[in-house]
Parts: C-alpha cells; structure tokens; sequence
C-alpha cells in the first residue's frame, strides 16, 4: 500500500494547479457574474492538453488513469468548480464513445476531440427525469438502418457549445432499461436545437441548457449501445467519472478552507486574531479532517477504477462523503468570515453556492446512499459472526467473579453442553446459561432451558420464554 502520488502524477498536479491559478481563478468572479460559458478558457486548458484526459494513447490522447484525472480536477475545481466542471464535460461525453464505441466511432470522434478543440456533451436526463435514468421519454425509432430522435433533453452541460453530444433515447419507454440505446449527435445534425444558458445559482460559469430533438436522424455508423445496452453504457459511465464529482467537492473545500484560514490569522476580535479562539480552531480542525477524509475516499475509487476492479460502491461513497464536506466546509468558511462571508467580494459566498451542485448533480446524495445501503445490508461480507449466533465461552469457575453464584455452581457438575446448551434472548441479547440457572428467577443452577416453566420471563427486558433462541 501506498498513498504517495507517483512522480508523473506529482507533476502533473503542479502543472495543473499553475493552469488553475493563471488562468482560471482571475476569471472566476467574472464568468460568476456574468453567468456566461468561459470560452476562452476551456480552449487555452485544450492547448495545455488538460482536456481529454482519458482517452487512449492509440488515439492520440494522454491515456490517463482516473487518478490523474481527479488530481487534475481537484485543482481546477479548487479555483473555480464551475469552470472544472465545463472542462471536465468532455471526459463524461467521451467516456461512453472510450468504453462503449467501436473502432471506427473511437478512431473518427476521439481522434478529432484530440486534435481539434471539440466539444461532448453527455446527456442522460430530461426535464421530468435526472438518476432515474431508466425513466427516460425520448424516443428513438429505428427506420431501415437509421434511428430518428425525439424529445427533449435538460441539464446538459456544455450543449450549447458543444459539437457532439452522446444521446441516450429508449425505443419505448415501458420497456425502462431495456429500451434504451446511445447515440453520437453532432450538434449541427438537422432538427438539433439548443435552449438558452439556464442560469443557476452556482456553477454559474458552466453552460447547461436544454437540447430539443426534432426528427433527428442518427445514421448506424453513429449508434454507440443499441437498446437494451444503453442503461449499462449509461451506468458504466458514471462510475468512471463519479470519483471527478468527488475531486471537485475537494478542491472547492479546500480552497474555503484555506480562504478561511487566512482571513481568521488576519481578523481580529477582542484584542487578537480569531484564529487564537478555539471556535475557530475547532472548525478549521473538523474542515482539514473531512477533506483528508474525502480525498483518501476519492483516491480509492478513482484506483480501483484504474485497477479495473468494480467501483461502483467506492464511487457512490466518495461522492456523496464529498459532496456532504464540500456544502459543509463551505458553510463553515462562511460562518468564519461572519458578515463578510455574506458578500460577494470575498470568494467563500461563491465555493458555498458552487458546492450544492455537487449533492445533486450525477446521482444525487439520495441516490448514492441507496446504492451504498443496498450494498451495506444485502452485500457486504460481514467479518463477525451474525448477532443471534454470538459465541459465549464457558469461564471456569476460577475466573468468575461473583461468589453466591461460585458457591451453587460448584454443586453442578455438568456443563452447559451437557445441560442442553445456552439460549440467547432474541430481543436483549441476555444469555441463559443452564450451569449458572436464574436464581433472582427462582430457577436453580443446573436446570435445562427446555425444563424451565412456561411462566419465566428474560431476566433483563422480560420477554417471554419462546422468544429465546438456542446458540
Ligand atoms: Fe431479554
């Protein structure tokens, strides 16, 4: 085991993080504001190669990992999350092309994304449908070799901009899952209409908006899962960039951590600066905590993604772990920089509204948690033995402390496997063993569970005798 990033992914980062500061962070605040798509931006990150991170080397691209993918990540979101997730965009819109397209379709769209500053989308939901993606309407009808698109796609991120979008369209929606299929639209394809840039209450710098899909005719060289693959090209997605949500959360925490530490080492109440107050220690504590915490989560989903071993649970917990830090830290920073982490010169208002998207958008906290709990109590090996099934050693009589018990003891000489064995209430937990009896229950060390009447009750909660269990 080794949590050392590798010297590549050391370098990696630095250049990352000098991107960031240069050229995204002096334009937060603007595009903020603005509520407009940092064009400019997302192209100079094309030319420091910083776009695109996942495709394969025989395509042209880097061929990283997701490690170094969310080391990435983590320090654009850590200057602006709005703009890291439009730059990010292109990893969840190629990522269907990466995994479920075939030669031809990888050779033609990754090789031009390399290449050309290009832009994909990815769109899944719909304005009546986000992580129920089985739920999806629009339509897609097979005609001779062609598919024809309708219907109406929302919170796309980066359409109105973009030259591809990856299109998941069900051929009927009853059939749920089985139904849908994935498609390559160029943005320029006849009867593709985007809607205008919603504005949103962060993250305002990322263009999202509607994309309405009239008529639109897909030829057979652009079908990436036929339907009934769709759902788990859908799915196989997510689980590949889920852990970049998690990276996000982190970078935008931790730069509301850092701003908070350096206005509480300049703020002064009461004589001295507010970080000598152990309010405000405490708080900076539990933000640096929560951030190692979700980082560490982060880092493993993204590994056991690069390791090929199913990540799927992994990725649900270190997003949803750091989306909740991520809201909090930010909430926190705000409440340190008291009134002036109200306003909007100060860049904490700003992370915290950013932040929120992080609980909602690919899978909600919601969603994460049914994963991990479905998981947790139908999957997961336990390591003890079950509850009702405790082991209870037999202590010799040396060992046992209480003497009344010690002196009537000795006059059984059978042990508890040979009096019929223990039972365990089912409803305290309380053990009956047969050698020690009940005496305060007036039933005599040395009597069988099976020869004690009807009438007892537990000793502990008082539950009746055939709530009791042999262990
Ligand atoms: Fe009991």
């Amino acid at each position: 085991m080794n949590f050392e990033l590798t010297a590549k992914q050391k370098e990696l980062q630095q250049k990352a993080r000098e991107f960031a500061i240069k050229e995204v962070l002096p334009v937060a605040r603007y595009y903020d504001e603005k509520n407009d798509f940092p064009m400019e931006v997302i192209k100079k990150a094309w030319e420091e190669k910083l776009l695109n991170l996942a495709i394969p080397q025989e395509y042209g691209g880097l061929g990283y990992g997701l490690m170094e993918s969310i080391v990435v990540v983590e320090e654009i979101a850590a200057a602006c999350p709005g703009i890291a997730t439009s730059i990010f965009d292109n990893n969840l819109g190629a990522e269907p092309v990466i995994i479920g397209g075939n030669k031809e379709q990888k050779q033609r769209i990754l090789t031009e994304l390399v290449n050309e500053f290009t832009l994909i989308a990815f769109a899944t939901s719909e304005p009546g449908m986000g992580s129920d993606v089985a739920g999806m309407q629009c339509l897609a009808e097979k005609e001779g070799d062609e598919y024809i698109l309708n219907g109406t796609k929302y919170w796309i991120t980066n359409a109105g901009y973009a030259d591809y979008i990856s299109v998941f369209a069900t051929v009927d929606p009853e059939k749920r899952h089985k139904g849908i299929a994935a498609f390559i639209v160029p943005t320029d394809s006849e009867g593709v209409k985007t809607g205008a840039h919603i504005p949103k209450l962060g993250q305002r710098a990322s263009n999202t908006c509607s994309v309405i899909l009239k008529d639109v005719r897909v030829p057979k060289e652009n079908v990436l899962a036929k339907p009934g693959f769709g759902f788990v090209l859908a799915m196989q997605t997510f689980a590949a960039t889920r852990p970049a949500i998690g990276a996000f959360a982190v970078g935008c925490a931790r730069s509301a951590m850092e701003y908070s530490i350096d206005y509480a080492n300049e703020r002064e109440a009461f004589g001295r600066p507010i970080v000598n107050y152990q309010a405000i220690q405490q708080k900076i504590a539990d933000m640096y905590k929560n951030i190692q915490a979700a980082r560490l989560l982060t880092y493993k989903a993204a590994w056991e993604a690069d390791q090929g071993i199913d990540n799927n649970i992994s990725s649900a917990c270190a997003k949803a772990f750091a989306s909740d830090v991520a809201m909090n830290v930010t909430t926190e920073a705000i409440q340190i920089f008291g009134g002036y982490g109200y306003i909007r010169t100060y860049p904490v208002e700003k992370l915290f509204r950013d932040a929120k998207l992080f609980q909602i958008y690919e899978g909600t906290s919601e969603i994460q948690r049914i994963v991990i709990s479905r998981f947790a109590t139908k999957q997961y090996e336990h390591g003890m033995p079950n509850l009702y099934d405790l082991p209870s050693a037999d202590i010799s009589e040396e060992q046992e402390g209480i003497d009344a018990q010690k002196e009537s003891q000795k006059k059984v000489k059978k042990t508890s496997a040979e009096l019929g064995g223990k039972y365990r209430c089912t409803v305290c937990g309380y053990v009956y063993d047969p050698v020690k009896g009940d005496p305060d229950g007036g039933i005599d060390p040395g009597t069988r569970f099976s020869d004690i009447p009807d009438g007892w009750v537990c000793p502990v909660c008082g539950a009746a005798k055939d709530q009791f269990q042999k262990i």
